[in-house]
């Protein structure tokens, strides 16, 4: 049996999630675009699913633009919107622990023209207002930061910075992957101009992605073709995946603070007991600014991809570093950017849990993790009893 413990890399799709998307695969498998009875049923379930998304982020149903997922989502808006804004200036602002998505965006751009300041974070990861102020320039357009990060789980003051950036005219973009399902999200009280959700991260299918694009705010489209979503993102809607977000999403307004005080419970549980069994060991990210669902800590003289292997042979799923970029050797650049060095970020354990985990999951970690712990210290050349 398989303990899963790293659902920010992947989440399951919700069984009901399934059963809503099964009927439009064939019954009802129509184009919007078409005029006719069987192309009507599809715009009419689109419509129902962008105004399904538009009540989960508090945004007008005509903002939502339906995509491939979270990359493209972040593509369109921060190329689109630079490449559309570029005559009133050519600068803009991402923090340093955004995803790596963000980031290599941001070096399109830079080679394209565009000028692009990263902003430091302090020691648990929150960006400072004071820092993008800093930054601003008379040619800045765009501010990008997460709305949690993906790795440490830390939560960013998005209000304020949204505010900040909205008091300057400058657009603001977040990233909101890590945080969607578990924290609500208002982009009018977040002052979010532009949104990147995607549909697994609340229980839906992969491949479903979701730009909120406030009105006013003009972008450019990166893919031509047929005009769909206002001529933003074209190509035929991909309806079943599309049925699926709404369905999850649907879900998740019912469950989330019931799911989200469990998972407090099991955050709770597990950094009391590791910090308290586990001698040398700390937490990375937020002591209390942090996602409902998150763990991580780093253990001095330990490898995490050996603490990795050791749990998988223990039957228990959990990351070190970021699971997109787990099959490089490079340390997280969002430890790096806390200020860890590479060996404390390489020897980094990330638990993320989520709707399908139960208690006995919380046990399994729990009943194992020292004695991994004890091994691996036993077999490094790194540890010393004392320090
Ligand atoms: N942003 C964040 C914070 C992520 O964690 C991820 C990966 N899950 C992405 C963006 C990219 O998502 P996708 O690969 O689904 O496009």
């Amino acid at each position: 049996m398989n303990t899963y413990l790293d659902y920010q890399s992947s989440k399951p799709v919700d069984p009901r999630v399934v059963e809503a998307m099964l009927p439009y695969f064939h019954n009802k498998f129509g184009n919007p675009s078409s005029l006719h009875a069987t192309g009507d049923v599809a715009t009419e379930i689109l419509e129902e699913s962008r105004a399904a998304v538009g009540e989960f982020i508090n945004a007008d149903q005509d903002d939502v633009l339906f995509t491939s997922g979270a990359t493209e989502s972040s593509n369109l808006g921060l190329i689109g919107y630079a490449f559309r804004n570029k005559d009133k200036g050519n600068h803009l602002i991402i923090s340093e622990i955004e995803h790596i998505s963000i980031h290599n965006i941001a070096k399109y751009l830079e080679k394209n023209g565009f000028v692009v300041s990263r902003v430091p974070v302090d020691q648990y990861g929150r960006v400072a207002i004071k820092k993008i102020a800093d930054r601003i320039t008379a040619k800045t357009i765009l501010v990008s930061v997460g709305f949690a990060n993906n790795e440490i789980g830390t939560i960013q003051p998005v209000a304020e910075i949204g505010k900040f950036c909205k008091d300057r005219g400058i657009v603001f973009h977040s990233d909101a992957v890590a945080a969607e399902g578990l924290l609500p999200i208002d982009v009018k009280a977040d002052n979010i101009d532009l949104l990147t959700i995607s549909s697994n991260d609340v229980y839906g299918p992969k491949g479903v992605g979701v730009l909120y694009v406030k009105k006013g705010v003009r972008i450019n489209p990166l893919i031509i073709g047929g005009g769909q979503e206002r001529g933003l993102r074209s190509g035929t809607e991909n309806i079943p995946g599309i049925v699926g977000m709404k369905a999850a999403i649907e879900i998740m307004r019912h469950e989330m603070t019931k799911e989200t005080k469990r998972f407090k419970q099991y955050r709770d549980r597990i950094i009391k007991e590791v910090l308290h069994t586990i001698p040398r060991c700390y937490l990375n990210g937020h002591p209390t600014e942090r996602l409902p669902n998150n763990a991580h800590f780093r253990f001095d003289g330990i490898e995490g991809e050996s603490l990795l292997l050791s749990f998988k042979e223990k039957g228990i799923s959990v990351a070190t570093g970021s699971a997109c970029s787990s099959k490089t050797l490079e340390p997280s650049h969002t430890l790096i950017a806390l200020g860890l060095l590479h060996e404390e970020a390489h020897g980094s354990l990330e638990i993320t849990f989520g709707r399908f985990n139960k208690d006995e999951d919380v046990d399994a970690l729990l009943g194992v993790l020292p004695g991994i712990v004890r091994r691996l210290r036993k077999l490094s050349p790194l540890y010393k009893e004392e320090a």
